[in-house]
């Protein structure tokens, strides 16, 4: 049997960055992963190019049942942490919209970094690994196809419930189980959203068309593009939103959040224009949406023939358009999972299970989720670090 300080399963973002940093401490490190390679969803994240962090980050990016949690870890590591490693190894990086920053290359170059830190630190690192069982008596045991190892300390870092394609397989949560700590309920989040059959024969001819709206759902909003599918609504801010909706609740949509439809439909009746209201909305709207959506909603007629009161009702629906999801996607293409182990079981600064000494826990896997924009990678590196300075 092989005597380790620490290992971690999960060579993840999370699992990558604890293992490197409890290796800078001179701490005999292994990691063990299913996959082939380190950092699978690294390299797909962010279409490739990895939105590896936000220069907004702030607690209020995350849901949690406990919004102080994700604090700690994140005062102690900030975006300028993470972009100091890039600087460090030359890697290039862009910031696009809302401060994410991006890969300017490929989400590679953030796996090399890793790999050749990991290296520098003295990490070993087991791919193709099975995990066949976790015990602790004196120490950790973890039982592999690859043999048994032993540890003082263990770092589940196996990440959330989403993308099974691409790895994500439960164990952590399996694991936390065994050693009696809660998990919060797990959901799909930043995930698109699915409609009833019957809404679906409605929209689903407005299926390709892509709005920049503002959405609200549970006292949030998020303005950005919304795409209509063939199952339902997808983009960004649909995104975004998801992470807050639940079964039953509708979501209401601001087709035209930079225009005051109301003044724009006003001044076209006083100047007694005679052009169709879907045709006048066709300006700030995809015509073919404009024509569904006047069809579906108003009786559509020359602008000039509508009262004061109508025209304010139509601009409020523009404005305030309520749509009624069925449900989301689920894992499968879920971006991440709302929910994971209770915080309450951890300890935030360090992210050991209070139940169980030199177990601990990092990323994805705990109940802290981020909005879309590279929150959900920052977690990951700053709750990986943060672990790796006591594991
Ligand atoms: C398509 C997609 C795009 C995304 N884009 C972004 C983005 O641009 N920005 C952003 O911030 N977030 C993004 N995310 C979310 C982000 O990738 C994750 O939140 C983050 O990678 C989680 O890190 P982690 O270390 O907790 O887990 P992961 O990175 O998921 O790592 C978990 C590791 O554990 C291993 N593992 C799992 N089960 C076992 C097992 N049974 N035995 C051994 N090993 C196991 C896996 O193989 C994996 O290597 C995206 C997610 C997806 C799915």
């Amino acid at each position: 049997m092989i005597k380790n300080d620490v290992i971690v399963i999960g060579a993840g973002a999370s699992g990558m960055m604890c293992a490197i940093e409890c290796g800078k401490r001179g701490r005999s490190v292994l990691v063990l992963d299913k996959a082939l390679k380190i950092g699978r969803k690294i390299r797909i994240s962010g279409g490739g190019c990895c939105n590896f962090t936000n220069t907004n980050m702030s607690p209020i990016n995350f849901i949690s049942n406990n919004s102080h949690f994700c604090k700690s870890a994140l005062s102690r590591f900030r975006p300028d942490d993470f972009i100091s490693m890039l600087k460090k190894h030359g890697v290039k990086y862009e910031e696009r919209e809302d401060g994410q920053l991006f890969c300017a290359k490929s989400s590679e170059e953030i796996i090399r970094m890793l790999e050749k830190e990991s290296n520098d630190s003295g990490v070993n690192i087991i791919l193709n690994c099975q995990i066949q069982d976790v015990k602790k008596e004196e120490c950790f045991m973890v039982s592999t196809n690859h043999g048994i190892f032993e540890s003082e300390s263990l770092v589940i870092a196996t990440g959330g419930a989403s993308y099974p394609l691409i790895g994500a397989s439960g164990i952590g949560y399996k694991i936390a189980k065994q050693f009696g700590l809660k998990i919060t309920e797990l959901k799909p989040a930043l995930v698109p959203f699915i409609f009833s059959r019957k809404d679906l024969s409605i929209f689903g001819e407005l299926s390709g068309i892509s709005i920049d709206a503002a959405i609200k759902c549970n006292k949030m909003e998020f303005r950005g593009s919304i795409l209509f599918t063939h199952k339902g609504l997808s983009g960004p801010a649909i995104l975004q939103i998801s992470s807050y909706w639940k079964k039953d609740d509708a979501i209401v949509i601001d087709l035209s959040p930079d225009i005051d439809i109301y003044g724009f439909l006003i001044e076209k009746q006083q100047g007694k224009s005679k052009i169709e209201i879907h045709n006048l909305l066709s300006q700030y709207l995809p015509s073919r949406f404009a024509k569904f959506w006047c069809d579906s909603h108003i009786q559509s007629k020359p602008v000039n023939q509508y009262n004061e009161k109508e025209l304010k009702g139509i601009a409020n629906l523009v404005h305030n358009w309520e749509v009624k999801p069925d449900s989301t996607e689920d894992f499968k293409i879920a971006e991440v999972t709302l929910g994971g182990i209770d915080t309450d079981e951890l300890s935030s600064k360090t992210m050991e299970s209070r139940r169980v000494k030199g177990l601990y826990f990092t990323g994805e896997v705990i109940d802290v989720t981020g909005q879309l924009g590279g929150y959900n990678l920052h977690w990951a590196w700053a709750s990986g670090f943060v672990a790796g300075q006591f594991a």
